[in-house]
């Protein structure tokens, strides 16, 4: 197997070459043959099976709440976190405007609209001062519901997706969500493992969904689980998820249902992957460390921040590039490394100004666009040798006007 055939994200520009630094791969070292022969030995590997129970339990160990949900991926996850929550069509929902496109997609789905609130400067979450400023500046209490003044829809959740392995402030969000009555629901897919104040995230809102994708910190190839503490809302995930059957004999079905429940054969890699989350958390960490120290020092490059009431797990090791400062901009220095055969990768467009969402309320959204416009991810997969690490951190500083090569 060459380089090009394990990188995680194929289509993008800049894939690798075969000895290439690829940005993200996943790390297979664990129990994962071993699991996966069982389903085949034992004939389960559909979507019922000992393995995909469970994946469910260490999941929502892990996350220390009582239930989970194991989906097919953490779309699906979203899709049926959002239908449990009550989000009803013409509801809208706060989600920043920097993030992978997934939750907004999600929203859209259930047919509610989201409402784009701004990233903070800091660790370029969503901005929570925001997101409290425009739900008491723009909306308006009425008849036991928030409604927004400029569109007169009924305003019913807030959506924080914890972006790069760091969470969000979430503490404004939850008290806000007290205040108006809205329900939280957590995009936990880029920060299993990672904690707010010392709890882990997915934990802290109403109910919360993880991603196992093939770039996550652990991956089953494709899969997803929604992480709730209320059994009715674990409960109906898991009818919905499962085609809504209510006889399964006679096949009758009350409900539109969805199939979109995670097969036993996927979920024995996830057995065996979140045996080693903390090696990996530890390996990204490591791998974060190393990056910041060589990079500190490097004019006009922004190594990413913990914030003091976080625990990142540094899943996607990020920095800003200043173009003025360091020399060049962020979409040149990924040519360059592209050139050295180490493959980088822009943050996510700002979802606000994507064509499916022109038309949707973004709320001051300024800081977003600037992340933009200087974020790259560097290669950091889980056990990058350090030689990598540094090889990267050398081209970086031999690309920057006014250093020398180390
Ligand atoms: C990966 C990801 C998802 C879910 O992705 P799937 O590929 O469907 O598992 C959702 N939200 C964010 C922010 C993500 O990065």
């Amino acid at each position: 197997m060459n380089a090009t055939d394990r990188t995680a994200i194929p289509s993008e520009p800049g894939a690798p070459l075969p000895d290439g630094i690829p940005l993200a791969v996943p790390a297979l070292r664990g129990n994962e043959w071993r699991y996966v022969k069982e389903c085949l030995d034992t004939n389960w590997v559909s979507s019922v099976g000992p393995f995909v129970e469970r994946f469910e339990r260490m999941a929502a160990q892990r996350v220390d709440v009582q239930h989970a949900v194991a989906t097919v991926n953490g779309t699906a996850a979203l899709h049926v976190a959002l239908l449990v929550a009550g989000v009803q069509p013409d509801d809208e929902v706060l989600v920043s405007a920097l993030t992978f496109i997934a939750p907004v997609n999600a929203i859209r789905y259930v047919g509610a609209w989201p409402v784009f609130i701004d990233a903070e400067p800091d660790f370029w979450q969503m901005d929570a001062q925001k997101a409290v400023e425009f739900l008491e500046r723009e909306c308006r209490w009425r008849d036991g519901a928030l409604w927004n003044r400029t569109s007169g829809r009924r305003v019913r959740a807030i959506l924080p997706v914890h972006i790069l392995g760091h969470p969000c402030d979430m503490d404004p969000l939850l008290e806000a969500a007290r205040q108006y009555d809205l329900t939280v629901i957590e995009d936990a897919t880029e920060g299993l493992g990672a904690r707010y104040r010392d709890r882990p995230i997915g934990s802290l809102g109403d109910i919360a969904c993880l991603s196992f994708n093939g770039n996550k910190i652990i991956t089953t190839g494709g899969g997803g689980m929604i992480v709730t503490d209320r059994e009715d809302w674990a409960r109906r995930a898991r009818y919905l998820t499962t085609q809504a059957k209510d006889d399964p004999l006679e096949y009758i079905h009350n409900e539109i249902g969805y199939n979109y429940r995670l097969t036993n054969v996927l979920a024995a890699i996830g057995v065996a992957q979140m045996e080693q989350l903390d090696d990996c958390i530890a390996s990204k960490r490591r791998t974060a460390r190393i990056y910041s120290e060589r990079l500190a020092d490097i004019p006009g490059i922004t190594p990413p921040r913990q914030a003091d009431w976080a625990f990142s797990t540094f899943w996607l090791y990020t920095v800003l590039v200043d173009e003025v400062q360091y020399g060049m901009g962020s979409r040149t220095l990924l040519r360059r490394l592209e050139d050295a055969s180490i493959q980088s990768r822009p943050l996510w467009h700002p979802i606000h100004s994507l064509p499916p969402y022109r038309g949707c309320q973004a709320y001051r959204v300024e800081v977003a666009d600037r992340l933009y416009a200087q974020g790259l991810s560097l290669p950091c997969s889980v056990g990058i040798p350090d030689e990598q690490v540094e090889r990267v951190s050398a081209a970086m500083r031999t690309s920057a006007k006014n250093t020398t090569a180390l």
